[in-house]
C-alpha cells in the first residue's frame, strides 16, 4: 500500500501562499489553497505590482524630461491616466492567470472563498456554493495585511485615499498631501512628483525614511526639495477636513497642509481577525501578528504563519521565501540550522529617484551593537555608467567588518590587491583615479573623494613573503607586467600607477597584527 500524501491546507494565496502551494505540491503533498480575492495576493497584486507599474511610468516621464542632458532636443511626455489604468489592469490580469495556471498545472486544488480554522486540524471555507470543511495534517495561514486607517480619518476613495485607492487615483491630483514618510509614502511622493503633481509630505520625525540610513534619507530629501516637494518635518497628522474639492490635513503642532487630495501611507495591519486562530490554540500578539519560530511554525507545531501576518519583514520576496521554506519543513526536508531564514540578509529596494537598495546590517545598527566596521562610500558622480545615463545622483555605501576573514586567516584593511579586478567592495564602481575614502563611523562628511591621489595597485613586497602554515614555501609570484606608459590625453591614472617594490606607502608605522580569534560575524 502506498504512503498517504500529507494534506496541506493554505489560507491566503499571496506570495507566501502560492509559493508554499507550488513547492509542497512538487514535493508530493496534497495541497488545497483557499483564496477569497485574487490568486497572487491582494497586497501583491493590488499594492506592490500597480505601484511599481506606475512608478515605472513616472520614471519614463522623468527620463524624457531629462532628455536635453542626453544630447537630445527637448521632448515632452504627457500623462495618459486611462492608458496607465489599462496597463495596470493588464498586468494584474496576466499575473493572476499565470499564478492560477501554475497552481493548476501542479495539481493544487484552489478554492475561491474565505477560510477559517475550525479546530487544530480543520479549515472551513465559505464559498459561493456554501460551506466546505477540509481536514489537514499541516495548515498555513498567510492572509496578508491591509492599509491602516487611523480613527481621525475616513477615506472616501475620491479625495481622501488609502494606498489601494491610489493605484491609480480617479483623477491626477493637482496637489497631493502624503501622510507618512516610510517606504510607501516616499514612493508615492516620487511617483506623483514625476507625474507633475505638487506634493506635500508630512514627516512625523526629523527625516524621511526614519528607519533607514540618515545619509540615504538626506539624499532623497535633497531630491524631493529640488523637485519642489513641501516637507513638513516633525509634524504628526491628527485630522483631515474636506471642503468641496479641497482637503486640509491638520497636524499636532498646529501646522496645516492644504491640497486637492490626501493619501494615507501610515502602514498596514495584519488580517488575523475572523481566522479562528483561537479555536486551534494559535497565539496572536498585541499587534495582531502570529509569532513564529525559525521554521515559521506558530506555537502550534503544525500550524504555520507566513508573509505579512508573521510580523517579519513585510516584503513580497520574504513572503515567497517563507512559503518555500515552509513547504520544505512540512515535507520533512528543512530542519538544518544553516538553512534557517536570516531576515537580516533580505535585500530591500525603494523605488524612488535615486533608487535605494540595501542588504545586511545598517551602519547605525552595526555601530550600536559595538561592531568594528569600515564604511566605504563611492558617489555615482564618479561612475561612468551613471554619467552615461545623465543621472549621477546618489552613492554606494558599503559597511563591512573591520577585519576580513579570507582563506583561513584574517586580513586587515581593504583587499587592495584586488582593486584592479573589480571584485572588492566598490572596486568595479570606481573609475581610474578615484579612491573612496574610508571614514570612521559617524564622521560628519557625506562623501569625500581624494582625486589627487592615484589609486595604487600594490603587490607583495620583497621580505614580506610568508611561509604557508603547512611549511611549504608559498607559490612563486606571478610575472609582473611592465609599468604601463601614460598616453598623452589619457586619464591620469589609467592604467593604475604602481609603487616601487619595497617602498612604504606612507610614513605611517605598519598596521598592528590582526586578532587571532574569529569575530562573531565570521562564524
Ligand atoms: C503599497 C505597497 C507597495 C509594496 N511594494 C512592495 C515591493 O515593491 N516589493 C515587495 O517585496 N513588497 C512590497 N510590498 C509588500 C508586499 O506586497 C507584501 O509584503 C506581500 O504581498 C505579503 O504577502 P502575503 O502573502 O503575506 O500577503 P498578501 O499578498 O496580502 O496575500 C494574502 C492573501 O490572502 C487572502 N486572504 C485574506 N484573508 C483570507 C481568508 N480568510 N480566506 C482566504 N483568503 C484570504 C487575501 O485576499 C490575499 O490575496 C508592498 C506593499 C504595499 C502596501
Amino acid at each position: 500500500m502506498g504512503v498517504k500524501p500529507v494534506r496541506f491546507v493554505i489560507v491566503g494565496g499571496g506570495p507566501a501562499g502560492h509559493q508554499a502551494a507550488t513547492s509542497a505540491a512538487r514535493l508530493g503533498a496534497e495541497v488545497t489553497l483557499v483564496e477569497r480575492d485574487v490568486v497572487g495576493g491582494a497586497a501583491h497584486l493590488w499594492d506592490c505590482i500597480p505601484s511599481k507599474a506606475m512608478i515605472a511610468s513616472g520614471g519614463a516621464m522623468a527620463f524624457v524630461h531629462r532628455s536635453s542632458g542626453m544630447g537630445l532636443g527637448s521632448l515632452r511626455a504627457e500623462l495618459d491616466l486611462d492608458g496607465i489604468k489599462r496597463r495596470i489592469a493588464e498586468i494584474e490580469h496576466r499575473l493572476h492567470h499565470s499564478f492560477a495556471d501554475l497552481l493548476d498545472d501542479q495539481g493544487v486544488r484552489t478554492i475561491a472563498g474565505t477560510g477559517r480554522l475550525a479546530g487544530p486540524h480543520q479549515v472551513v471555507v465559505d464559498t459561493a456554493g456554501g460551506e466546505e470543511e477540509l481536514d489537514a495534517e499541516a495548515i498555513l495561514v498567510c492572509t496578508g495585511s491591509r492599509p491602516r486607517i487611523p480613527e481621525w480619518c475616513t477615506p472616501d476613495g475620491d479625495r481622501v485615499l488609502t494606498t489601494r485607492q491610489a493605484y491609480p487615483p480617479p483623477v491626477l491630483p493637482e496637489h497631493m498631501v502624503v501622510i507618512g514618510s516610510g517606504v510607501t509614502g516616499v514612493e508615492f511622493v516620487h511617483m506623483f512628483a514625476s507625474f507633475g503633481s505638487r506634493v506635500s509630505l508630512i514627516v512625523s520625525r526629523q527625516q524621511v525614511l526614519p528607519n533607514k540610513d540618515p545619509e540615504v534619507a538626506a539624499a532623497l530629501e535633497d531630491d524631493f526639495l529640488r523637485r519642489g516637494v513641501n516637507l513638513l518635518k516633525g509634524a504628526r497628522a491628527v485630522g483631515i477636513d474636506r471642503h468641496g474639492d479641497a482637503v486640509t490635513v491638520r497636524c499636532d503642532d498646529g501646522r496645516v497642509a492644504r491640497g486637492s487630495h490626501a493619501l494615507l501611507a501610515i502602514g498596514v495591519i495584519p488580517n488575523s481577525e475572523g481566522l479562528g486562530l483561537e479555536t486551534a490554540g494559535v497565539e496572536v500578539d498585541r499587534g495582531g501578528y502570529v509569532p513564529v519560530n525559525q521554521h515559521c511554525q506558530s506555537n502550534v507545531a503544525h500550524v504555520y504563519a507566513a508573509g505579512d501576518l508573521s510580523g517579519k519583514l513585510p516584503l513580497s520576496s520574504v513572503a515567497a521565501m517563507q512559503g518555500r521554506k515552509i513547504a520544505d519543513h512540512v515535507m520533512g526536508q528543512h530542519s538544518r540550522q544553516h538553512r534557517h531564514l536570516d531576515y537580516d540578509k533580505a535585500a530591500q529596494a525603494i523605488f524612488t529617484e535615486p533608487e535605494i537598495a540595501e542588504v545586511g546590517v545598517a551602519e547605525a545598527e552595526a555601530f550600536a551593537t559595538g561592531r568594528k566596521i569600515r564604511v566605504t562610500k563611492v558617489p555615482f558622480s564618479a561612475n561612468a555608467k551613471a554619467l552615461i545615463n545623465d543621472d549621477a545622483r546618489g552613492f554606494v555605501k558599503i559597511v563591512s567588518p573591520r577585519y576580513r576573514h579570507r582563506a583561513g586567516r584574517l586580513d586587515r584593511g581593504p583587499p587592495r590587491r584586488r582593486a584592479d579586478r573589480g571584485d572588492r567592495p566598490g572596486g568595479d564602481l570606481q573609475p581610474p583615479g578615484v579612491r573612496p575614502v574610508r571614514e570612521p563611523v559617524g564622521a560628519p562628511h557625506p562623501v569625500r573623494i581624494d582625486l589627487r591621489r592615484r589609486r595604487v595597485a600594490t603587490r607583495s613586497r620583497p621580505g614580506r613573503r610568508r611561509r604557508s602554515r603547512c611549511g611549504r614555501p608559498p607559490p612563486a609570484p606571478r610575472s609582473r607586467c611592465p609599468p604601463a606608459r601614460r598616453r598623452p590625453g589619457s586619464p591620469s591614472s589609467w592604467p593604475p600607477a604602481r609603487t616601487r617594490p619595497g617602498r612604504p606607502r606612507s610614513g605611517r608605522p605598519p598596521p598592528p597584527s590582526p586578532p587571532r580569534l574569529s569575530p562573531a560575524w565570521a562564524r
